[in-house]
């Protein structure tokens, strides 16, 4: 969509009757750090003595064209040696490659922390963001009520496995249809006998009654429900959460979307994500691999 903030589109597909289902992920970015080195330049470096020459670290602020995410890190990695001289390495492609090949080398992974992005990331199921959400370290989550929400957004994930075979896939789309009934009639019948006797409920009991009948409605629903989730992370995070899920181990829905969220981090912030060789599978599918495990 574009080219600052990327993002996968998955397509919505509905049963005869009406039920809704994706067929796989989809990904957006939707927030990635804003830099500006000015007063770094202007009220901080300009205040050491003249011959240290940290001036020229302005060269890196206005010079080259690089990332926020990579010109933040680096910035926060050269303030802890104090390297801003002229023996610094330089933010030029070639150097910037050198720089964090070396935080990376050496497991200086902390000033990776600095840079967050966060994804919007749907069409995947409630058996993928329970995966998800195991990774502590860096990350924050929010995502789809399961008491607050209603059938009306009720949608399904269909998994690879069922989308070439004519039997599972038309198995698939009879289930949606009978989860999304079922839900339906058990919300209704819900809804009816826990108002039974009240004369007129009030906004509040309003609010406590679809609590009330969401919550055991929705226990009812497969996994295969999907589970819409905003997921934020620090770079060092979400490599960890690349190499973990984007493997040969993963299971093959967390692994397509980490391919994918690999593919806009290596867009937006390429001397972060670079170091990540794709490799392709037997049956098709993709992993990562790096020689810089869990910086
Ligand atoms: C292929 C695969 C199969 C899996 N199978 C199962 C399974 O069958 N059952 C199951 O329960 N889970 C399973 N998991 C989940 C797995 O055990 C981890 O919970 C999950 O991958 C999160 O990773 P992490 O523990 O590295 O934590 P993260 O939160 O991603 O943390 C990153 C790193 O920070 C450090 N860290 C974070 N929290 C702590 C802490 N509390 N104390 C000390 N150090 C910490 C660790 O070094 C950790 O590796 C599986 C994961 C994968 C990738």
């Amino acid at each position: 969509v574009s080219e600052r903030f990327p993002s996968f589109k998955s397509d919505v597909f509905q049963t005869a009757r009406g039920a809704m289902y994706l067929r796989g992920p989809g990904v957006c970015l939707i927030s990635q750090p804003q830099v500006d080195l000015e007063a770094v330049g202007d009220e901080f470096l300009s205040g050491f003595a003249d011959d240290l020459g940290f001036e020229s670290y302005n060269d890196d602020i206005h010079g080259y064209d690089v990332d926020p995410s990579s010109a933040l890190c680096k910035f926060a990695g050269q303030l802890c040696y104090l390297s801003f001289g002229e023996n610094r390495t330089k933010s030029t492609p070639a150097g910037l490659s050198k720089y964090f090949d070396n935080i990376k080398h050496s497991g200086h992974g902390s000033v990776l922390e600095h840079a967050n992005f966060s994804f919007l990331i749907y069409g995947v199921s409630r058996s993928f963001t329970h995966e998800l959400v195991r990774h502590r370290s860096g990350m924050g989550y929010s995502q789809v009520s399961q008491r607050y929400v209603n059938g009306d957004a009720l949608r399904f994930v269909e998994r690879l496995e069922f989308q070439g075979d004519p039997f599972l896939h038309g198995r698939f789309e009879a289930n949606c249809d009978s989860w999304s009934f079922e839900y339906e009639q058990l919300a209704e019948y819900l809804t009816e006998i826990q108002s039974r006797g009240a004369k007129e409920l009030t906004a509040d009991s309003k609010r406590d009654l679809r609590k009330k009948v969401n919550q055991v409605a929705r226990e009812n629903l497969p996994n295969a429900a999907e589970a819409p989730i905003v997921v934020t992370g620090n770079a060092r995070a979400w490599r960890h959460i690349l190499e973990m899920r984007a493997s040969e181990h993963a299971e093959v829905q967390i692994r397509r979307t980490a391919m994918m969220l690999h593919s806009c981090l290596l867009e937006v912030a390429p001397k972060l994500f670079e170091d990540y060789e794709v490799k392709s599978l037997a049956d098709g599918t993709q992993v990562l691999s790096t020689k810089y495990r869990k910086v």
